[in-house]
């Protein structure tokens, strides 16, 4: 069986991954908060630990794998969503989980094998405040109960930060609840007109930290193969996962690997809502091929920052182009998938997808020397292999080479004439151009995003 080693955030080191049990292999990524769509950004991750679940399957097989990725559905975002529309908060978890269900698809990210949401866990986040507050690690205010920090002998392993330090780089804080400033609440007390759950320490919700914590023991168990998210996460979410499972759990560790991504970058900052240079994953699709942009996405090591542009988008399709060239001159319909081994060492070693597509071009090459039956057959069944661990070459060739979305390809063309019209003539400002293309537009329920790479559209909600 194939060693697969990760480089594990808390040894700051490679480490071999010694599943507890290879028969029941854990993975717990952190998930979307769905008040909004999730952007490009955001799918980072999901395509990297997507890509680490197939190679797990592949390794240890798809039934002794369990992939958890949980969906934040109680939150002061959603609160603040919620009260705009003037809906109730499930409203619209349930509508952006939708519509994160439908992005992920576009970019063939598997559905993981459970998907824990916060509503559905109440229970078990109180049952887990209590037990933190019997144990001594937490106290309860009137404004909530806060984890304190120094009842843990060794808080900030996983950042590699010292409790000393933070207490001299600490600002003075104002909050008085609080017995020092790097606690951090576990529940939160409730405020008028907010969703709230009763429990023995007060009517609230729960803190962002503690749901993890409580979504993981319950699902998975105390402690997990892999934990994975992206690399702000470290801290301070990460870091309070490990305080409040550990001390809950007499000091049993929470993850065996920890795991995180590198940022997507847009121009020279990360891609994030609140700088506002975020482009939305479906009007992405609408501009290029699905499967383009999960390969750009691949393109970098996950630990290394990307920089989006529509160039390394460009530069994917190039390479999709070939694979599939490469496959429509052997093509056959019987033909299963193997995956090469040469593909499972790559991605064994830390996930090494940029050497992966260096296999790639080599399968390429490969499938176009293929002389005999046997040579052409073995050929494609790799390029299809290896397809199918980094969720590519999904597709026909001839439905590739026709367009990466058939049925409404008509429209979708008329669309981006229309939208690259628009651009022109409000350069030229011919506005009465401007204003009917517009109007059409709007007929056709398009909504058009202008952002420093151009213009995308997506359908409107
Ligand atoms: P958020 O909705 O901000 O909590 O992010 C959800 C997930 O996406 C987390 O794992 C983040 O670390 C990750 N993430 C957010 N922005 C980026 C980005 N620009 N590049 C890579 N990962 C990101
Ligand atoms: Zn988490």
């Amino acid at each position: 069986m194939t060693e697969i080693q990760l480089f594990n955030t808390i040894a700051r080191e490679k480490t071999i991954l010694k599943p507890i049990n290879p028969k029941r292999v854990t993975m717990y990524v952190c998930g979307p908060t769905v008040y909004n769509r999730a952007h490009i950004g955001n799918a980072r991750p999901a395509i990297v630990f997507d890509t680490l679940a197939r190679l797990l399957r592949h390794i240890y097989g798809k039934e002794h794998v369990i992939y958890a990725r949980n969906i934040t559905d109680v939150d002061d975002k959603i609160n603040a969503a919620a009260f705009e529309a003037g809906v109730d908060i499930g409203v619209i978890t349930k509508k952006y989980t939708e519509i994160y269900h439908s992005d992920m698809k576009l970019l063939n990210v598997i559905i993981p094998d459970i998907e824990p949401k916060v509503t559905e866990h109440m229970g078990d986040i109180i049952a887990l405040v209590q037990k933190l507050i019997e144990l001594g690690h937490a106290y309860v205010t009137d404004d909530g109960v806060y984890f304190h920090v120094a009842s843990m002998k060794n808080y900030g392993r996983l950042s590699n930060r010292k409790l000393e330090d933070m207490r001299s780089g600490a600002r003075v804080e104002i909050d008085e609840n609080k017995r020092e400033a790097a606690d951090f609440a576990l529940w939160k007390a409730a405020k008028p007109n907010e969703p709230f759950w009763d429990a023995p320490f007060g009517k609230g919700r729960p803190g962002w930290h503690i749901e993890c914590s409580a979504m993981i023991e319950k699902n998975l168990g105390m402690t997990i193969d892999i934990h994975g998210g992206g690399h702000d996460l470290i801290f301070p979410h990460h870091e309070n996962e490990i305080a409040q499972s550990e001390c809950a759990h007499g000091g049993t560790h929470l993850a065996n690997i920890w795991m995180h991504n590198g940022f997507l970058n847009f121009g020279n900052e990360k891609m994030s809502k609140s700088l506002g240079n975020v482009v939305d994953i479906e009007g992405l699709c609408n501009k290029f091929p699905r499967e383009s942009i999960r390969l750009a996405m691949l393109s970098a090591h996950y630990r290394a920052p990307l920089d989006w542009n529509d160039d390394l988008i460009n530069q994917s399709t190039k390479t999709l182009d070939r694979a599939y060239r490469a496959m429509e001159s052997i093509w056959r319909d019987d033909v299963e998938p193997k995956i090469p081994q040469a593909l499972i060492d790559v991605l064994a070693d830390d996930l090494n997808t940029p050497q992966a597509l260096a296999v790639l071009a080599d399968l390429i090459k490969d499938a176009n020397k293929a002389s005999s039956d046997s040579e052409k057959a073995d050929a494609l069944a790799a390029l299809l292999g290896a397809g199918s661990i980094l969720g590519i070459l999904q597709l026909k060739p001839n439905e590739w080479f026709k367009s990466d979305n058939d049925e409404d390809t008509d429209l979708k063309s008329h669309i981006d004439a229309l939208v690259k019209e628009r651009t022109e003539v409000r350069a030229a400002k011919n506005w009465a151009r401007a204003d009917e293309i517009r109007d059409e537009l709007a007929k056709l329920k398009v909504i058009v995003k202008d952002g420093p790479e151009g213009s995308v559209w997506r359908f409107g909600e």
